[in-house]
């Protein structure tokens, strides 16, 4: 057990690493035979803030055998402390090292953790490269959006764990408790080869892969009868109740409240985004179980803030009457809601005035493009007048606020997108004068466009630093000059993020080259250092715009082909030859099913399928 005495006075934030909070579990050691750290590669605060963690440590805490503690990276003035001292990173509950456990399982949530996951192993004294760990070395796992493509992480991971956790966890923990019962001493690859026969698990090292002469990517093959060719994702029917015990942090964490996911899942159908594919179908959580569970929250946690999430929350249905509900049950408790990801409509804003909160805070919307044409070709529906009537419906209620979300460099763009912008926000900020009589204070966020695995934009290439740079000057010159405020990130950072998004399993040992040159916490502009991940793609005989600016061929087989979402490569295909010809795809809940493939898998969305005849 380590001891923190001596240490926790050198560093910022001692409570990052204390544990202790308010709902932690901590079992009996040595009466819990298997043993899990559920580890988030990013810092204390924003892992706390996390949806999918409170879920999996309930989950797996409910299991009487199981123990499971949580771990983040230490920032560096810990990890500094820590390497000095020779302190093994440990886990939060028992402050146990993490080489003690059975299971070390990362959320990989975005492609910049990677080198933290390397640098929380390396910290914890394990062999970084899974072909350098023994068999008395923990299994290290991983999970999350960006399991979707493995490869980049291929040498570094046991197994990964495709989709929901929910179902296939049990099913892993029964694997595991066979081999256990098998006594100490079943080699770790008897395991590997047993947890490869379930659905939904990969076993990156049961396969082997071939590159074109060229270097593209070639193909993917099972080396095993266990490893299946293709790895299906998990997708849960039907949601289980949500956690409504979790954690309660000590310190101030990004998101400071409870939360409730209403909702998983997007059908809307936005052609960039990674996470309206792989989280479909949409599966809602009946209004009364988030009432109870709003409930629950507060009487476990004190919370009197709660945060109603989903990945589009004003599509819930009956969200209106959900709010009401809750204002009212809760108006003693002085209950405020959130609602993050609304839709652009009156509606929305109809709802964000019904919201119980002590402070109005500002609305936020995201019509990702300036114009029209560019907002149908991403499939983004919205058109302008339904934009304007929105900011009207905000300054006529009252608000005078409005922050706003623009992409750039996405697929067909042009000067005169860009120059939307412009013309949009000119015409808001009228509105805002004709209603409320001054100008309204408009603040921009700009994101650079990704090509993202498994979205209709997959083969798409990212736009050169160059295109991007002039395309941002100009935005910034002219929103100065109006007194618009604009955030803009690093191209260079999503340039690092669309290689490793799309990038095949060399990029393990580009990973690994920039970690051992020093980069961590690369999401983190203070610590990005583009010239260590230059390097690693020079020594490893690669360059970045290969995999991020590269356009590939409708039939070039992608690194990530033999994970199977459950949307066609067929249907993404098509999307992307409609947003070329600039066609909308209707929402499939408004609309009828537009046969994405799940319906091929899911009794849900087949019997949608059969309706339309
Ligand atoms: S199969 Fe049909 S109903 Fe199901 S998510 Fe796809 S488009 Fe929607």
């Amino acid at each position: 057990m380590t001891h923190l005495d001596n240490i926790l006075h050198q560093v910022t934030k001692p409570a990052r690493y204390t544990g202790g909070e308010w709902n932690s579990v901590v079992k009996d050691w040595d009466k819990t035979p298997i043993r899990i750290a559920l580890s988030f590669p990013d810092l204390y605060e924003i892992g706390m803030s996390n949806m999918a963690l409170p879920i999996l440590y309930e989950l797996l805490n409910s299991q009487p055998d199981v123990l499971a503690e949580r771990v983040y990276a230490p920032w560096v003035d810990m990890e500094a402390v820590m390497r000095r001292e020779g302190i093994p990173l440990f886990s939060l509950e028992s402050k146990r090292p993490l080489k003690d456990f059975d299971i070390i399982g990362f959320s990989l949530g975005y492609e910049l953790a990677y080198t933290n996951v390397l640098n929380m192993l390396d910290l914890a004294q394990i062999p970084v490269l899974a072909s350098e760990r023994n068999d008395s070395h923990p299994v290290v796992i991983a999970g999350g959006s960006c399991a979707l493509n493995p490869e980049p992480m291929a040498d570094f991971i046991d197994f990964f764990v495709i989709g929901d956790g929910e179902e296939v966890l049990p099913e892993l923990l029964d694997s595991f408790r066979d081999w256990k019962r098998e006594g100490k001493g079943a080699p770790k690859k008897e395991l590997l080869h047993q947890v490869a026969t379930i659905p939904g698990i990969y076993v990156p090292s049961l396969y082997q892969v071939k590159y074109q002469a060229d270097g593209i990517f070639k193909s993917i093959t099972p080396t095993v009868a266990q490893a299946k060719p293709t790895i299906q994702r998990r997708i849960v029917t039907k949601l289980p109740p949500p956690p409504t015990k979790p954690v309660v942090p000590y310190i101030e964490v990004v998101h400071d409240r409870g939360t409730i996911e209403i909702q998983r899942g997007c059908s809307r159908g936005c052609r960039f985004c990674q996470a309206g594919t792989i989280y479909r179908p949409v599966r809602e959580r009946p209004q009364s179980e988030v009432v109870q569970a709003v409930g629950e929250l507060i009487a476990n946690c004190g919370y009197n803030e709660v945060s109603l999430v989903s990945l589009s929350t004003s599509d819930y249905p009956g969200i209106d009457e959900l709010v009401a509900s809750l204002s009212h049950r809760y108006h003693d408790q002085n209950l405020s809601l959130s609602l993050p990801s609304l839709r652009i409509d009156s509606f929305s804003v109809r709802l964000m005035e019904a919201l119980p909160s002590r402070r109005k805070t500002g609305l936020t919307f995201a019509p990702e493009a300036g114009s029209e044409r560019l907002r149908r070709s991403i499939n983004k529906n919205t058109p302008e007048d339904k934009l304007l009537k929105t900011a009207t419906a905000a300054f006529d209620r009252g608000w005078l606020s409005l922050k706003l979300y623009f992409m750039l460099g996405l697929p067909t763009e042009t000067t005169d997108d860009v120059e939307g912008i412009i013309q949009l926000l000119d015409k808001v900020s009228s509105l805002g004068r004709e209603v409320k009589g001054r100008r309204p204070q408009l603040r921009i966020s700009l994101s650079t466009f990704v090509p993202k695995p498994h979205t209709p934009f997959q083969w798409v290439a990212q736009e050169k630093e160059e295109q991007l740079n002039s395309k941002h000057e100009l935005l910034s010159r002219v929103l100065r000059r109006k007194g618009i405020r604009l955030s803009w990130p690093d191209p260079k950072v999503s340039l690092l993020e669309a290689a490793l998004s799309r990038g095949d399993r060399r990029l393990s040992k580009v990973i690994y080259r920039a970690w051992k040159s020093g980069a961590t916490f690369d999401a983190w502009g203070e610590h990005f250092n583009y010239e260590n991940w230059l390097g690693a793609f020079e020594e490893a005989g690669l360059t970045p715009g290969f995999y991020a600016q590269r356009e590939r061929p409708l039939d070039e087989p992608l690194p990530w082909t033999h994970i199977d979402v459950g949307v066609t490569a067929a249907f993404l295909k098509q999307e992307y030859q409609r947003a070329i010809d600039g066609i909308e795809t209707p929402d499939c809940r408004d609309e009828g099913c537009n046969a994405c493939g799940l319906e091929q898998r899911l009794t849900i969305c087949r019997e949608k399928h059969k309706k339309l005849g």
